[in-house]
C-alpha cells in the first residue's frame, strides 16, 4: 500500500526512482574515561582521523566537473578550511588532554560548544551555517567509529534511478550523489537555508528535507515519488500516482529545456520593446548565479550583509574590496544599496544605543540612520565611490520619504568626491545616484524627487507594507499582504510616468518584479526594467518574449482609470489569466 509522507520541498522538480537509504544508523558516541598516559596516542588517533577526513574532502573535489558552478567547489574548500581551524584541530587535543577522554567524545563536546555559538547568531543565513560543523564532524565520527576510510558515500547499486533517503546528506555527499546520477533525496532533517539545499538547487536534484521518520516509513528498494516543491515524497505508489508523476516529470522536463534556451535570447516583446532583467544579490558569491541566466547585471545589491553577526564595523577598504570583487564578477551595471539597517534588518554592529522603538518600521532606519550617523555613511559611500572606478555602478538610497534626504546624502557624495580627488583616489564623476520607492510618499512626490534622482527603483515589499499599514513580518497580517490592492497599483504606477516625464530610469526590485502572476500586469503599468531573484529570470523573460506591451498599456491605463471594481477585477483577470506555465 502506499505510503504519503510531508517535508519541506527545497529543491524543486519531480523524481521518480528507488529508495536507497544512507548512513542509516545514527552515530552513537561513546564516553570513554582514559588513563592520562594514553593522550597521545588518544590524540594522534584524532589527528589521522581528521587527516583522513581530508583526504576525502580533496578527493571529491577533485572530481568536481570542470562546468560546475564555482560556489559548489567553495563548499568543499570551506568544509576543508574548518577541519584546519583550531577549533577543530587543537581546540579537540586540548579536550582529550585535559578530561582524559576518547577523541569521539571531545569532537562531539566541541561541536555541541560550536553549534551553540552559531544557533545564538541573529542572521538565519549564519544560523544554518551549524549545519557545516555537523558534517564536518559526521565524517571524523564515521572514520573513528566505524574506521570509514572510503572516499565515497557508496554507489547505490541498483541500475534504475536512485532517490536517497538519509538522515541527513553533507553538501560533498550532494555532489558525489550528483555524479552518480542519483536522481533525488529525501532527509529527515536540515532546512531551506543548509548548504545541502542550496547545492541540490544549484545541481538541479530535486530534494526535500525535514521528513521525519523517512527512514523508518520508508523501504530501501521500493518505489518513491517526490514533488521537491510541494515536499511530497510517496512510497510504494499505484499506477494512478506513478503515471501522475511520469507526466509532471516530462512536462517539467520540457518546460526547463525550453527555459535554458532562452538565456542568451534578448528580453525583447513580441512587439520589440527591449525589457531589462536584472539580478538581486546579497552575498558576493550571489554574483555566480547572474551568468547562468543571462541577466543584464544587478539591480539591487544589498550590502547589509557586510555588517551582520559583528561587533565592529567593515572599514573602508573592506568594503571597497568587497564591492570591486562584486563588480568584477558580474557583466552589466550594479546597483549597489547603501545600508539599510533597522527595523527587521538589525546587526550588532550597526544597532543604535537606547530603547527599541515602539514602532521599528517607522523609525530610525535606512537611509534616516545613515543620515544621523554620517560617520558611518561617509565610509561606505567613500568605498562606493572608489569602488565605482572598476565598473559601471551606481548608489541607490532606501527608503527615502523627501527631498531633502536625497539633497543631503547627494551633498554629502559631493563633498567626499572633492575628498577623494584631493587624495588622489580615482571614481566614477558620472556616478548616478537614485532613490528607493518604498514609501508612499515618495510615490506620492515622485514628480517633484524626479528632479532630485538619477533613478528609481520600486521597493513593493516596503511599499505595500507601508501603504497597506500592515507589518511585513507579522504572520497575523500576512492575509492582507495584497501586491494587487488598487492603492499599490496606483503608487507603482504613479512613480513610473513621474520618472517617463523626468526621463530617468524606473526599475522594480521587490519581491513582485520576480513574480511571473504579476509580469504582464507591470508591463501594463509600463515596467521596463525588473530585478529578482535569479532563479526567476529566464521564467519572466518568457512571458516577456510573448507579450504585446503596447496592448498591456492599454490595459494598463485603463486599469489605472477605472472607478468600476467590476472592471478593475476584469482586467486583474486578463492581465494574470495570460500566465499560464507551459
Ligand atoms: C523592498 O522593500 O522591496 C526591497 C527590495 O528592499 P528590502 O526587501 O531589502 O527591504
Ligand atoms: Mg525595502
Amino acid at each position: 500500500m502506499s505510503s504519503s509522507l510531508t517535508g519541506i520541498g527545497v529543491s524543486r522538480g519531480i523524481a521518480i526512482g528507488r529508495a536507497h537509504k544512507i548512513h542509516g544508523d545514527d552515530l552513537l558516541v561513546p564516553q570513554q574515561v582514559l588513563d592520562p598516559a594514553m593522550a597521545d596516542a588518544e590524540c594522534a588517533r584524532y589527528t589521522s582521523a581528521r587527516q583522513i577526513a581530508k583526504m576525502q574532502l580533496r578527493a571529491i573535489r577533485e572530481r568536481i566537473p570542470g562546468d560546475t558552478p564555482r560556489d559548489i567547489a567553495a563548499f568543499i574548500d570551506t568544509h576543508l578550511l574548518m577541519l584546519d581551524d583550531r577549533a577543530l584541530s587543537d581546540a579537540v587535543t586540548d579536550r582529550i588532554r585535559e578530561q582524559s577522554c576518547n577523541a569521539e567524545w571531545a569532537v562531539q563536546q566541541q561541536a555541541d560548544h560550536l553549534v551553540a555559538v552559531f544557533e545564538a547568531m541573529d542572521d538565519a543565513y549564519l544560523r544554518s551555517r551549524r549545519d557545516d560543523v555537523e558534517h564536518v564532524v559526521a565524517r571524523i565520527q564515521r572514520i573513528l567509529l566505524k574506521g570509514d576510510k572510503s572516499l565515497h558515500v557508496g554507489k547505490p547499486d541498483q541500475p534504475e534511478p536512485t532517490i536517497v533517503v538519509a538522515d541527513d546528506i553533507t553538501p560533498a555527499d550532494v555532489i558525489l550523489l550528483s555524479q552518480q546520477g542519483v536522481a533525488g533525496f529525501v532527509t529527515e532533517y536540515g532546512g531551506p537555508l543548509s548548504h545541502t539545499a542550496i547545492l541540490a538547487r544549484s545541481l538541479s536534484i530535486p530534494a526535500i528535507v525535514g521528513v521525519h521518520d523517512a527512514r523508518k516509513a520508508l523501504n530501501d528498494g521500493e518505489v518513491l515519488l517526490i514533488d521537491g516543491q510541494a515536499g511530497v515524497v510517496i512510497g510504494d505508489p499505484d499506477a494512478a500516482q506513478k503515471t501522475d508523476f511520469e507526466q509532471r516529470q516530462q512536462a517539467e522536463q520540457r518546460f526547463r529545456e525550453m527555459l535554458a534556451q532562452l538565456k542568451d535570447v534578448p528580453a525583447v516583446s513580441k512587439d520589440g520593446k527591449k525589457i531589462s532583467l536584472l539580478c538581486n544579490i546579497e552575498l558576493p558569491t550571489d554574483t555566480a548565479h547572474t551568468h547562468g541566466v543571462g541577466a543584464d547585471g544587478v539591480g539591487l545589491y544589498r550590502t547589509e550583509f557586510l555588517y551582520m553577526n559583528r561587533t565592529d564595523m567593515p572599514d573602508e577598504e573592506e568594503q571597497y574590496t568587497a564591492y570591486v570583487n562584486v563588480i568584477q564578477a558580474v557583466s552589466g551595471p550594479i546597483t549597489i544599496r547603501t545600508l539599510d539597517l533597522g527595523a527587521d534588518k538589525q546587526v550588532d554592529s550597526g544597532r543604535m544605543a537606547g530603547p527599541t522603538p515602539n514602532n521599528p518600521a517607522l523609525g530610525l532606519r535606512a537611509i534616516r540612520l545613515c543620515l544621523k550617523d554620517e560617520t558611518m555613511f561617509r565610509v561606505q559611500l567613500r568605498a562606493l565611490l572608489r569602488a565605482s572606478a572598476h565598473g559601471p555602478v551606481k548608489i541607490m538610497l532606501p527608503m527615502i520619504s523627501n527631498i531633502e534626504e536625497l539633497q543631503r546624502a547627494r551633498a554629502l557624495i559631493e563633498v567626499l568626491k572633492t575628498e577623494l580627488q584631493s587624495e588622489g583616489k580615482r571614481f566614477d564623476p558620472q556616478l548616478a545616484v537614485g532613490a528607493m520607492i518604498e514609501v508612499p510618499a515618495a510615490a506620492l512626490s515622485a514628480p517633484l524627487l524626479a528632479q532630485h534622482a538619477d533613478f528609481f527603483s520600486l521597493g513593493t515589499n516596503d511599499l505595500i507594507q507601508y501603504t497597506l499599514a500592515i507589518d511585513r513580518v507579522d504572520d497575523e497580517v500576512n492575509y492582507l499582504y495584497d501586491p494587487l490592492h488598487p492603492a499599490v497599483l496606483r503608487l507603482i504606477h504613479l512613480t513610473i510616468e513621474a520618472g517617463e516625464q523626468a526621463g530617468i530610469p524606473v526599475s522594480m526590485c521587490g519581491e513582485m518584479a520576480g513574480d511571473t502572476r504579476y509580469t504582464l500586469l507591470l508591463l501594463a503599468l509600463g515596467l521596463t526594467e525588473f530585478s529578482m531573484h535569479p532563479s526567476s529570470v529566464l521564467e519572466v523573460k518568457r512571458i516577456i518574449l510573448e507579450a504585446d506591451v503596447k496592448h498591456l498599456r492599454q490595459l494598463g491605463r485603463k486599469l489605472v482609470a477605472s472607478g468600476n471594481a467590476v472592471e478593475t477585477a476584469e482586467l486583474l483577470h486578463r492581465l494574470r489569466g495570460e500566465v499560464a506555465r507551459a
